[in-house]
């Protein structure tokens, strides 16, 4: 599973200290747009915080790193961009 080496959406439930502590991530929405699909805001903080995430699945069938809707890049990172939460490792084919 190919792993999110750093976060910088310390507003999401899942991060502490710029990790992600969910055990699996979701990337990629129906816009067509690298989105964490996983990215939520609450009060309180959730996950494990032993773990750090790894991208269970990608939509983002257009980006080169994707091979059959799962993600092959060895790190991601995970970051905002256009008012959005994004996987920043995206890269167009
Ligand atoms: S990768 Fe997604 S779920 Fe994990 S901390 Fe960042 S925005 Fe939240
Ligand atoms: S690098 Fe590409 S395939 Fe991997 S999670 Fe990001 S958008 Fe999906």
């Amino acid at each position: 599973m190919s792993h999110i080496e750093k976060c910088d959406a310390t507003e999401c439930a899942y991060n502490s200290d710029g990790f992600c502590h969910t055990l699996a991530v979701t990337i990629g929405d129906p816009r067509g747009c690298p989105d964490c699909s996983t990215f939520f805001v609450s009060s309180s903080k959730g996950g494990d915080q032993e773990a750090t995430a790894g991208i269970g699945a990608c939509k983002m069938a257009s980006c080169r790193y994707n091979m059959q809707l799962e993600c092959s890049a060895p790190s991601v990172s995970i970051g905002h961009a256009e008012e959005h939460v994004h996987c920043l490792t995206f890269s167009q084919r």
